[in-house]
């Protein structure tokens, strides 16, 4: 290994060492901080991300980084870490002083005004707010720079190599394929799901659902499982990534696809390289690909047939005289019902998309200046009825419901349905390497999955592209088709279509 690139890792490594100890407060703070321990938190994250900060923009670092963007001599992982490090902080460098901390003060405006306005339900209060957030953001994408369209600069920050243009013909493929088939399924009797609430003691919720993580090949060695106010997935390292999950003991559904959906997130952490920990090839590409490993544990896989098959039995005997009536096929079917509705995080598999759908639409537009600020109630309102056919009672169960405009977060909608479509085009990938997948799965046996994922998507970090990822993997670009022959399959047969 060069002298060069040898100075470039150690001081690449302390400065991830210091954003994972930043990770791990983080991680205390949703799950173990007592409130009153607030104020000083902030503090010590604060100070270092400004050493973190100090560290990343030190001239020597860059230089160093500079001088290594043309060395021949580096491998393919060497030169990922070069070349990925170096756009991180080439966007970085491009805000001044100014600019970062206007933002960050108009953002933390946002949210406490996001925040009061959802609870009180008025718009209005938030309105001025959002201006000012969605001018900050067109300044943000003209010192970024972009070829066609400012959003193209925002969407770059989470998905890189996404583009209005891409994204317009995958939400076209959406409105004109998932609409009607959706409305298909809205006038079909819905199956029965009553069996989902109940009394449900946590400790076994929290046992079988660790058996259910544990079997996907989630390794406790390297992990543990809690409960948060939000579910998520942090990976400070392969060697430990930590997933959280909430519950309702009234309500089995709030927990079992949300923990497979974090498990899921969790594995790719888990099948990083662990040669490259905290550098750019042991790394997640993209969010997209990340939800796409979620997304794949929690619909493709524990929303199957095969799956309840296997495991109703298990779950019968961590609630006894419970479910005893309940077949796998009953339960099958009730995790895939599908229905119009107004929250977003609350929403089937297959109408997800539209709530995903009429954001991107929103923002896009908000980029460009077609629409403005006050006229997103009326927007968003007339989407639903559009597309879901419900009327919107309120902002609050409308245009406010998330927070990632208030955090200052455009162009993050789109990778939610990204990875889902990743994630049919992966699996139907799999199936054709895998002939025994499904009848794997109907035995609980998910090594095959798992190693099959590790050894094509995992164990890449940022190596290769989203889009290079995907053809290696399947055979050509995300294609829209995967997700639609995959729904028609499932949906049809659920619902006698
Ligand atoms: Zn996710």
């Amino acid at each position: 290994m060069n002298k060069r690139y040898e100075t470039f890792i150690a001081q690449s490594k302390k400065i991830f060492v210091l954003y994972s100890a930043n990770g791990v407060l983080g991680w205390d703070h949703e799950v173990y901080m007592p409130a009153n321990g607030a104020a000083l938190r902030a503090e010590q994250q604060s100070v270092l991300s400004g050493i973190a900060h100090e560290l990343k923009t030190n001239p020597e670092y860059i230089q160093i980084i500079q001088e290594l963007l043309n060395d021949k001599t580096l491998n393919e992982a060497e030169k990922c870490n070069v070349r990925e490090t170096w756009k991180g902080i080439d966007r970085s460098r491009k805000f001044s002083k100014e600019f970062v901390e206007n933002l960050s003060r108009v953002i933390s405006e946002s949210f406490s005004a996001w925040h009061q306005a959802k609870t009180e339900n008025k718009f209005e209060i938030f309105a001025p707010h959002l201006e000012k957030l969605v001018e900050i953001k067109k300044e943000e994408a003209k010192i970024v720079g972009y070829k066609n369209h400012p959003y193209d600069a925002l969407i770059d920050e989470y998905e890189p190599g996404a583009t209005v243009e891409k994204l317009d013909i995958l939400f076209k493929d959406v409105k004109e394929q998932l609409v009607d088939f959706t409305k298909q399924i809205f006038a079909k009797p819905k199956p029965n799901d009553a069996f989902f609430f109940g009394e449900f003691p946590h400790e076994a919720q929290h046992d079988f659902c660790k058996q259910l993580v544990t079997e996907m090949g989630y390794d406790f060695n390297c992990g543990r499982m809690d409960v948060a106010p939000h579910p998520f997935c942090i990976g400070f390292s392969p060697l430990d990534t930590r997933i959280t999950y909430r519950y309702k003991t009234s309500d089995l559904s709030e927990i079992i696809w949300s923990i497979t959906h974090e498990g899921g997130h969790a594995l790719y952490e888990q099948g990083m390289n662990p040669e490259y920990i905290g550098l750019p090839a042991g790394s997640a590409v993209s969010l997209a690909i990340h939800e796409s490993q979620s997304r794949l544990w929690e619909n493709n896989v524990s929303r199957s047939k095969e799956y309840w098959q296997h495991y109703m039995p298990v779950l019968q005997k961590y609630f006894p005289g419970k479910l005893d009536q309940v077949s796998g096929i009953d339960f099958y079917q009730a995790c895939n019902k599908v229905e119009p509705s107004f929250i977003r995080t609350n929403a089937d598999e297959l109408t997800y998309h539209f709530h995903i759908m009429i954001r991107y639409g929103i923002e896009k537009q908000l980029m460009e200046g077609s629409i403005s600020v006050n006229d997103l109630p009326k927007i968003w309102n007339e989407s639903y009825k559009n597309y879901l056919g419900i009327e919107v009672p309120s902002d609050s169960m409308g245009c406010l419901q998330d927070v990632h405009w208030a955090h200052g977060s455009i162009g993050y909608f789109p990778t939610y349905s990204l990875g889902s479509f990743y994630a049919a085009q992966f699996f139907d990938a799999a199936k054709r390497d895998i002939p025994s997948l499904k009848e794997d799965m109907g035995k609980g046996k998910f090594n095959g999955l798992r190693e099959w994922l590790r050894a094509n998507i995992h164990q890449h970090g940022m190596i290769f592209t989203a889009d290079e990822l995907c053809k290696r993997v399947s055979g050509e670009s995300l294609n829209f088709s995967h997700f639609m022959k995959y729904a028609k399959e499932k949906y049809a047969e659920i619902y006698s279509l």
